[in-house]
C-alpha cells in the first residue's frame, strides 16, 4: 500500500485529508508540524508528502527543500498545500522544493488526482532493481518489496539493507558500516549501528526473514542467504 505523510497543523483539514486518502486506498500518516514530520520520515520513508505551507515550527517550504537536498529522501514526491493569498508571490519558491502544489480550498477529488499523477511520475521511472531471494529493492524510488508486497523502511534501514544485499555474505564491523552507510560527515556512535540493525531485523521478522542479518561475534554483522532459498 502506498504511504502518504500529511503535514498540516489544522486538525480538521488533516483529518479530512486522512479520511479521503484512506478511502482512496492509501495508507496515511499525520504530522502536525515539521519536527514530527521529520521523525516520521526517519522511521519510514513515505511515497509522498503533502506539506502545508504555514506550519507552527518551521515553514513547510523549508521542509520540502530539506527533503529534496537529502540523497535519502530526494525521490519522495512533495505536494505543497497553500492558501489562495500566498499563491502568486510564492510560486517561484515552489520550484526549489515541491513537485506540485494545491491551493486551498481544494476539492478532495482534485487532491487525489494530483497525488495519483505525482506517484506515477515518482514511482515507476527508470527503476533499477536489486534482487535477493524474496526481497527486491528499487534503488531509484527507494521502494522495497518482499514477496511482491511493498514494505516501508526508514532511510538508514533502507541504506543498510541495500549495502548488505550488494555485499551478500561479507562481514562488516560497526565502524565499517558507519563509514560506508552513514558516511563520516557526522559523528555517530557505534551503538547507533546496533539500533538500526535491530529496526531492520524487526521489519524483516514480519516476513520470517530476520535471520538474514547475522551477528558475527566479535566482528560485526553479515547479510547471508545461507539456509534460506
Ligand atoms: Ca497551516
Amino acid at each position: 500500500m502506498q504511504e502518504i505523510l500529511v503535514v498540516e497543523d489544522e486538525k480538521a483539514i488533516r483529518s479530512m485529508i486522512n479520511f479521503s486518502l484512506s478511502r482512496a486506498g492509501y495508507s496515511v500518516i499525520e504530522a502536525p508540524d515539521v519536527k514530527s514530520a521529520k521523525n516520521q520520515i526517519d522511521k519510514k520513508i513515505p511515497d509522498l508528502v503533502l506539506i502545508d505551507w504555514m506550519l507552527p515550527d518551521e515553514s513547510g517550504l523549508e521542509l520540502a527543500k530539506s527533503l529534496k537536498k537529502d540523497e535519502l529522501t530526494k525521490n519522495i514526491g512533495v505536494i505543497m498545500l497553500t492558501a489562495k493569498a500566498e499563491e502568486r508571490d510564492k510560486i517561484a519558491g515552489f520550484n526549489s522544493g515541491a513537485d506540485d502544489y494545491v491551493t486551498k480550498p481544494f476539492s478532495q477529488n482534485e487532491l487525489i488526482a494530483r497525488i495519483k499523477a505525482l506517484l506515477r511520475r515518482t514511482s515507476y521511472v527508470d527503476s533499477e532493481v536489486l534482487k535477493s531471494g524474496r526481497i527486491s529493492i528499487d534503488l531509484r524510488s527507494m521502494r522495497v518489496l518482499i514477496d511482491d508486497k511493498e514494505v516501508h523502511f526508514g532511510p538508514k534501514e533502507f541504506k543498510l539493507l541495500e549495502h548488505f544485499i550488494v555485499n551478500d555474505g561479507r562481514v562488516f564491523s560497526r565502524s565499517q558500516l558507519l563509514d560506508q552507510v552513514w558516511g563520516r560527515s557526522v559523528y555517530v556512535e557505534e551503538r547507533t549501528v546496533d539500533v538500526h540493525i535491530r529496526r531492520l531485523r524487526s521489519s524483516l521478522e514480519q516476513y520470517g526473514l530476520s535471520e538474514l542479518i547475522q551477528t558475527v561475534r566479535g566482528s560485526g554483522y553479515r547479510f547471508s542467504h545461507t539456509g534460506d532459498d
